[in-house]
């Protein structure tokens, strides 16, 4: 029998595709069950999938049940390998905000976004960005495993975002929790900003620092 993390990818997937945080055959997403990782497939649309559409591979990427897995594989594997065990579930989207912020060519980058929101700073931040690399290549990967020291969540510059957490539901608020950010920011870019003060943030940081930067 299948492991529920299994279905529970596959319902965090449709659930994506559902309501538009992914679209066409964009997005992928893995969990890690002891000494294997279970990602979506390549080339399918993330709504209707099963546990048996899924491809298995070990840590090292080798097939383990003839399904494809997303050509994204690499990023995910060395993204696992970097955070250590307390990492067991990865989201890559191409949600539209977020996209559009990793194509602003005034992005600060060391501080992408403004501290509107205490949720931001629980959930997202530190927020890494990367320099953009072609998809599926391996300097993706490398990059991504880098920041994955470090950060839970990284923006790949004009390509979209990959979060992890402790279980595939965590890594999935930590997207949701940016590409509504995202939005925000865009809502409200024209606008003179009431931010949350230093002292705002370091009261949300003593009672939920989840950071790991
Ligand atoms: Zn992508």
């Amino acid at each position: 029998m299948a492991p529920s993390e299994l279905q529970e990818l596959c319902d965090t997937a449709g659930s994506f595709h559902r309501r538009g945080y992914a679209f066409g055959s964009t997005g992928n997403l893995s969990v890690r069950v002891g000494p294997h990782v279970w990602i979506t497939p390549t080339g399918k649309p993330l709504r209707d999938l099963e546990p048996e559409h899924l491809a298995q591979i070990d840590l090292q990427g080798a097939p383990l049940n003839g399904v494809l897995p997303s050509k994204e594989y690499p990023f995910h594997l060395l993204a696992y390998e970097s955070a250590g065990p307390g990492v067991a579930g990865v989201v890559h989207l191409h949600s539209t905000h977020a996209v559009a912020l990793s194509c602003l060519a005034t992005l600060d980058e060391s501080d992408p976004l403004p501290l509107m929101t205490p949720y931001y700073r629980m959930r997202v931040h530190p927020l890494a960005v990367l320099p953009y690399f072609r998809p599926g290549s391996p300097e993706l990967a490398e990059a991504v495993g880098r920041a994955a020291e470090a950060h839970h969540c990284i923006l790949l510059r004009n390509h979209g975002i990959v979060c992890l957490g402790g279980t595939i539901a965590e890594a999935a608020d930590r997207a949701e929790e940016l590409e509504e950010t995202a939005k925000l920011f865009f809502l409200l870019r024209h606008e003179r900003l009431n931010l949350l003060t230093p002292d705002q943030r370091d009261e949300i940081d003593r009672a939920f620092r989840t950071g790991r930067a």
